[in-house]
């Protein structure tokens, strides 16, 4: 399918690796031009000249905190005028409720509910101008269902939901989308450190914990970061004009529900 965005150009934060660089390459792929983000540059330049290599796609780089006001102010000059965005940053901690004090809680607060917020904000004014924009936002599947030991995630990307889901309605009819997805557990840096805390608690190998996790999903297995991607990519098309402030589930079925 062609997805009608090529020649766009994409802001992609914290795409060096995982969710956000399946999310990148399935945008390059559909031909977008592409700011690539993410603190550690060498994996960064890396993940750039790959991408460059395999879709002949114009790609800027900023190494930097996403999350920290030069780090946006960064991205923001590297593309003044983007088209899509894609909200992405680091998960908090797991703990229990217990663990998190102010200090915690300003930091999730941070990472996954101001910064995307700020970022939305800077570049709708122009995407409205300009009558066409895509905001995606990568939040978590703990926003349907809460994941008891990511309270800080359950929080603070509940309010980040509740932002996209009153501004997507106020945006829509300047041809401006904004939707969500939430990821369940895919095969990425971010799950196995996650099992690697589960093992330990539990007394058991990594791979025993990987096999558990897996064997729980319906599916049978973890998401790729490829068909993140292209998920993500298909939400930034021409064909999601009647699609507004949507939170698109995708966990192989592990939210068990008959609707909604
Ligand atoms: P990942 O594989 O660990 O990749 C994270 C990427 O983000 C890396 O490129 C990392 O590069 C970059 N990054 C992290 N913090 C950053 C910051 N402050 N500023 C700029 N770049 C930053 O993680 P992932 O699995 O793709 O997860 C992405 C998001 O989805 C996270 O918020 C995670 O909690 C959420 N999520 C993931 C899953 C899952 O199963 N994977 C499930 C639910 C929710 P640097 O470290 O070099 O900055």
């Amino acid at each position: 399918m062609d997805l009608g965005i090529k020649g766009r150009k994409a802001i992609v934060c914290a795409s060096s690796k995982g969710l956000g660089r399946g999310s990148a390459e399935a945008l390059a792929e559909a031909g977008c031009d592409l700011v690539l983000n993410a603190r550690t540059a060498e994996t960064l330049e890396q993940t750039a000249d790959d991408i460059r290599a395999k879709y002949n796609v114009n790609v800027k780089t900023v190494a930097a905190d996403v999350t920290s006001d030069e780090g946006r102010a960064a991205l923001l000059e590297a593309e003044p005028a983007p088209d899509i965005l894609i909200n992405n940053a680091g998960g908090p901690p797991p703990g229990v409720w217990s663990d998190w004090g102010a200090e915690e809680w300003e930091g999730a607060f941070r990472s996954n509910m101001l910064t995307p917020i700020l970022l939305a904000t800077a570049v709708l004014p122009g995407m409205i101008d300009r009558g066409w924009g895509r905001v995606v936002s990568i939040t978590s599947g703990s926003v349907k269902a809460p994941i008891g030991r990511l309270g800080l995630s359950n929080g603070a990307r509940a309010g980040l939901t509740g932002f996209v889901a009153g501004t997507a309605r106020q945006v829509a009819q300047h041809g401006v989308i904004m939707n969500n997805i939430l990821p369940g557990q895919h095969d990425t840096d971010r799950i196995k450190g996650m099992l690697t805390g589960a093992a330990k608690s539990q007394g058991i190998t990594l791979e025993e914990a990987r096999a558990q996790a897996q064997a729980a999903n319906p599916r049978g297995r973890f998401g790729t970061a490829e068909e993140f991607g292209k998920v993500c990519a298909f939400l930034c098309s021409e064909h999601v004009g009647f699609m507004i402030g949507q939170n698109v589930l995708l966990d192989g079925g592990a939210f068990n529900s008959t609707m909604g």
